[in-house]
C-alpha cells in the first residue's frame, strides 16, 4: 500500500515534536563574535577542573566509573547530602529524559510552565504522555495556576526555579505550599539549573524538600556557573526510590570519564565559583540599569541572563534588534518560542561585550 508502510516509523507523536533549537553561534561576515545567547558562564571553568580534564586523556581506552562515585561524593560533600540520592548525566537533559521515560506514559499528564523550558515538553511527549500548560503572571510562576490544572492524570510538574528565560524565582513558602498540595503521586520537579547565581533570603534550590518528601526532585547542571557546558554534566538529588527506577533505565556508563573528572575539581573549587558569582552579580545589576536607562523594559533577573522587552513600534522591535546587535557581532536569544515574541535573552558576557551591547542598543534606539 502506501510506501510509508515500507520503512520503519516512530510511535505516534514523535514526529509532531518540535525539536529544541539551541541558541545561535555565529554572526556571518563579522570578525568578533560574542555567543550572549546560550547562558553559558564568560569565565570558563576552574583551572583545576581544565587540569583534571587533561589529565583523564591518558586512560581513554577504559570505561569510565558507571557509577561516578567521584563526582557523587565530591558533589555531596559541597552540599552535605548521601551520595546514594544522587544520580549524575549527560547534562540535566539526560535527566529530566529519564525521569519522562520512568514515569510519565500514554495518558498522563504533566504540567508545565507558559515561559518553561522547552526541554519539559519535548521529553514529556517523547514519553507518550501530555503537556499541560499552565499560565504564568507577568513572567513569575504561578503556583495557584499550577494546582488549578492538577487533574486525576496528572503525573509530574515541572517547575524551572529560577526560570529560564524569564530570570525570576519562586519563593521557598510558595514552593513548599504547592509540594503540600499535590498529591503524593505527582512528582514536583525543580530544575534549579541557575541557583548558585541566586542571592535571596527567600530562594531555596529544593534540597531541603527533597530530603522531607517522597515526590520532590530538584536537578543541577555544570553547564551554567561551573562552566562545563561542553562535557555534558548534570545530578539529581532525589528519594531513593526514584533514584533507583532511574538507574534501571540509565545507560550503564551515561557519563564519561574526564566529566566525571572534571567535574569533581569544579565543584571542589568554590574559591572559584564564587568569584564568577560575583562577577555575575555585578553585571546583572549593571546591564539591568544600563537598559532601563535606555528606555527598555527587563525582567528582574536573579540568574546569568537577563530579559529585554522591546517597544512595539516598527524599526524598534526584538527582531530588528536582534539583527542589529547581530551585525555588530552580538549574538543574543530570540525568545518567541518561549512566549515572547518581542524580547531577547542576554547571557552575562564580558565586559567588553556587555558594554558593546549597551552601546549598541543604545545607537538602535536612538
Ligand atoms: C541551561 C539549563 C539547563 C542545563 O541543561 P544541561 O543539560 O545540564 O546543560 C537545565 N535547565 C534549564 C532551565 C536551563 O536553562
Amino acid at each position: 500500500m502506501s510506501t510509508q508502510m515500507n520503512e520503519p516509523v516512530p510511535r505516534p507523536g514523535i514526529l509532531d515534536i518540535a525539536a529544541y533549537v539551541p541558541g545561535k553561534e555565529h554572526a556571518p561576515g563579522v570578525a568578533r563574535v560574542y555567543k550572549l545567547s546560550s547562558n553559558e558562564t564568560p569565565l570558563g571553568p576552574s583551572p583545576k577542573a581544565i587540569e583534571a580534564f587533561r589529565n583523564a586523556a591518558g586512560q581513554l581506552e577504559r570505561y569510565p566509573d558507571g557509577q561516578a562515585v567521584e563526582l557523587r561524593e565530591a558533589i555531596a560533600a559541597t552540599y552535605g547530602l548521601n551520595a546514594a540520592n544522587i544520580l549524575c548525566g549527560n547534562g540535566s537533559d539526560e535527566l529530566l529524559g529519564l525521569l519522562c521515560h520512568t514515569y510519565l506514559g500514554a495518558g498522563d499528564e504533566a504540567i508545565i510552565t507558559e515561559h518553561g523550558f522547552l526541554v519539559y515538553r519535548i521529553q514529556t511527549l517523547a514519553a507518550g504522555a501530555t503537556p499541560v500548560t499552565v499560565k504564568e503572571k507577568d513572567a513569575h510562576v504561578d503556583v495557584d495556576a499550577i494546582l488549578a490544572a492538577v487533574t486525576p492524570k496528572t503525573k509530574m510538574v515541572f517547575i524551572a526555579n529560577p526560570g529560564n528565560p524569564t530570570g525570576t524565582y519562586v519563593p521557598v513558602t510558595d514552593i513548599r505550599r504547592l509540594q503540600a498540595s499535590l498529591p503524593g503521586h505527582v512528582m514536583l520537579v525543580l530544575d534549579a539549573a541557575y541557583a548558585e547565581y541566586v542571592k535571596r533570603n527567600d530562594y531555596e534550590a529544593g534540597i531541603e524538600l527533597v530530603s522531607n518528601s517522597r515526590n520532590v526532585v530538584m536537578t543541577r547542571t555544570f553547564s551554567k556557573v561551573h562552566g562545563l557546558a561542553a562535557l555534558r554534566i548534570g545530578w539529581i538529588y532525589a528519594p531513593a526510590a526514584i533514584i533507583d527506577a532511574m538507574n534501571r533505565i540509565r545507560g550503564p556508563f551515561n557519563m564519561n570519564a574526564p566529566a566525571i573528572a572534571a567535574g569533581a575539581a569544579a565543584i571542589r573549587d568554590q574559591a572559584f565559583m564564587a568569584g564568577a558569582v560575583a562577577y555575575n552579580g555585578e553585571w546583572i545589576d549593571k546591564l539591568t540599569a544600563a537598559f532601563e536607562g535606555l528606555g527598555l523594559k527587563v525582567t528582574p533577573s536573579v540568574t546569568n541572563f537577563v530579559l529585554i522587552h522591546f517597544p512595539d513600534i516598527d524599526g524598534k522591535r526584538a527582531a530588528e534588534a536582534d539583527e542589529f546587535l547581530t551585525r555588530r557581532g552580538f549574538i543574543l536569544r530570540a525568545v518567541r518560542a518561549y512566549g515572547f515574541p518581542n524580547s531577547l535573552r542576554m547571557s552575562v558576557g564580558p565586559e567588553e561585550a556587555n558594554i558593546g551591547v549597551i552601546e549598541a542598543l543604545r545607537e538602535f534606539l536612538a
